[in-house]
């Protein structure tokens, strides 16, 4: 990637490697990897940790690994690997060889189990899941040790041959390191390390039914695939000392260092596969990729581009101590990058006829407007201009208020790139709606104002006939409350923000969006930033908000 990123400060963690490095520690190597559990889509919370272990791969001329923790299997799927395989190479990031699997490793995990056996380190135990969990203690009481601890090296060799040939029930036993049962660290606790499950697994079909525990399969890939430095998030930081036993106590081929890094959070939504798993499952949202999500599927539909969102993350930096970040931070990043790249055109949302009288019928004038204010590579667009027209209801006010600086009756605006109009007679329907608006041109106003001349203010417009049907999606943040979990006794779905969604089904988009292709994005003159959707027909567009041209959100909260 560029060089701009090879000179950012360090972060703590780069700051460990360069120590590593120049003490020639890992032969000079630096091997990341992305682990996630295929058991949903990614968020925002993930691009963090993509961004920092790809990232940091890159800086340091070192590779990243791509691996599906994928350990529990009826929780997972091919529909999520493939999710997020997508959503990785969106995000610009190219994984070190094929895609890695923990379930390829199933057969060296299971020796490596057999191996703590022999050691008299592990022993099947026949508690239930509740006794079990009784037996173990708490924070406050250490636990006592299974009465199935002292089996013999010969017969945990057999149960355990046993478990892994479908001999037992699911829950009827499991294997279990032989740690330390008063340990204060509750992850020492004789941890579960093999559980039986009788279900088929999407990479290994049904040659397993005992599967790995994460935490036991974690460290040990990592071993395997070389890791140098396991970067995961802080939650983890207590299980380090678990897997040190692991690699300590195995005969792994490397000992992988594991550094931990805060969560991203980001207010207004949340980060949990769970929780969005649950927004799915009961249909409050369209799918995994609503652009109302969170996930990187989401945001990638919303219109989000993969650079705003990097930058995002590098502006949030990496340290160990939590925080929630701002919405309006990724907003603004997203804006940034729109700002700059996006091409300007216009969009009238929710239109209001104008016929201009005193124009020719049959008549079009094409006009040419910059496709960018800044940019001028980006050429130039043509508009055509006619007799009937369109303006955004809003733009018009029949009593003005103070201030006002569009249309009115009797007021003159000018509209943007063409010519000035005035309103010269307001039409209504039966109901007393307005309906259309009689206006005149004045031919001098022609581009721009001459001397002395003084519209209202500049409206944007497109011409009725000469403009593409349209639906425009208005998002805006999916949950009303900033922390929408804060409250313990409510369900964080109660938060929703009702108004998340506002769908405007007539709206009509300047010829050049004609032939518009998903993914195309636009900075529509004074309403936003826009993105088309894979749900666009040969009959309609289908447009999605990005985001506002400002932070309105900001404003809200000052008041
Ligand atoms: P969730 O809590 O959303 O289910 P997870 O931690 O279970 O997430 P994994 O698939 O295990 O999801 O995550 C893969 C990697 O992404 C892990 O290394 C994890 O630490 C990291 N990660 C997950 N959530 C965040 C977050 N909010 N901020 C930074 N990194 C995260
Ligand atoms: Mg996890």
């Amino acid at each position: 990637m560029s060089n701009i990123e090879n000179t950012k400060p360090a972060n703590f963690i780069h700051q460990i490697i360069e120590s590593d490095l120049e003490q020639g520690k890992n032969g000079g190597k630096v091997v990341t990897r992305f682990p996630p559990e295929p058991n949903g889509y990614l968020h925002i919370g993930h691009a963090k940790s993509i961004c920092l272990n790809f990232g940091t791969a890159e800086k340091y001329q070192g590779v990243c690994n791509l691996r599906f923790d994928d350990t529990n299997p009826t929780k997972e799927s091919q529909e999520y690997i493939d999710s997020i395989k997508a959503d990785v190479s969106w995000l610009g990031f190219n994984w070190d060889g094929e895609v890695r699997y923990t379930s390829d490793y199933f057969d060296q995990l299971h020796a490596w189990a057999v191996h703590l056996i022999e050691q008299g380190k592990a022993y099947v135990c026949d508690l239930s899941p509740e006794q079990a969990r009784e037996y173990r203690g708490d924070f406050n009481t250490p636990g006592r040790n299974s009465p199935y601890r002292d089996r013999s090296v010969e017969e945990n060799l057999a149960l355990f041959a046993q478990m892994k040939n479908g001999d037992f029930a699911e829950g009827a036993c499991s294997l279990r390191a032989k740690i330390d049962m008063t340990s204060p660290n509750m992850n020492l606790r004789d941890p579960m390390i093999y559980r039986i499950m009788h279900v088929q697994h999407h990479q290994t079909g049904d040659k397993w039914c005992i599967y790995p525990i994460y935490d036991f399969a974690h460290g040990q890939s990592d071993a395997i695939e070389g890791v140098t430095h396991s970067i995961c998030t802080l939650e983890f930081e207590d299980h380090r000392p678990l897997y040190e036993w692991f690699v300590e106590n195995l005969p792994v081929p490397a000992q992988p260092k594991q550094y931990e890094f805060s969560r991203l959070e980001v207010n207004y939504t949340v980060t949990s596969k769970r929780k969005l798993k649950q927004l799915v499952d009961e249909s409050f949202v369209s799918g995994w990729d609503d652009p109302r999500m969170p996930t990187i599927s989401g945001m990638r539909r919303r219109g989000y581009t993969p650079a705003a969102v990097r930058n995002f993350c590098e502006m949030v930096g990496v340290t160990r101590s939590n925080g929630v970040v701002d919405m309006g931070m990724l907003e603004a990043a997203i804006r940034d990058d729109l700002d700059k790249n996006a091409p300007r055109a216009m969009c009238v949302t929710q239109p209001l006829k104008v016929t201009v009288t005193n124009y020719p019928e049959g008549e079009v004038e094409w006009f040419e407007l910059p496709k960018h204010p800044k940019d001028e590579t980006m050429g130039m667009r043509k508009v055509p201009f006619s007799r009937e027209l369109l303006i955004e209801q809003d733009d018009f006010a029949e009593e003005k208020p103070r201030k006002w600086k569009r249309l009115a009756p009797g007021d003159a605006v000018r509209l943007r790139g063409a010519y000035v109009i005035t309103c010269d007679e307001v039409v209504k329907d039966d109901a007393g709606e307005i309906v259309e608006l009689k206006c005149s041109y004045d031919p001098i106003t022609k581009g721009q104002n001459p001397e002395g001349y003084k519209p209202n203010g500049v409206v944007h417009w497109v011409s009725a006939e000469h403009s593409v049907p349209c639906e425009v999606r208005m998002y805006d943040r999916l949950f009303t409350e900033e922390n929408p979990d804060g409250d313990k006794s409510r369900d964080f779905k109660d938060y929703i923000n009702p108004e998340s969604l506002v769908v405007l089904k007539d709206c009509r988009a300047e010829i050049g969006l004609q032939g518009s292709q998903a993914g195309d994005r636009f900075q529509f003159e004074r309403t936003g930033y826009f993105a088309i959707d894979a749900d666009s027909t040969d009959a309609s567009l289908v447009i999605n908000r990005t985001v506002g041209l400002r932070d309105s959100w900001a404003k809200l909260q000052k008041k």
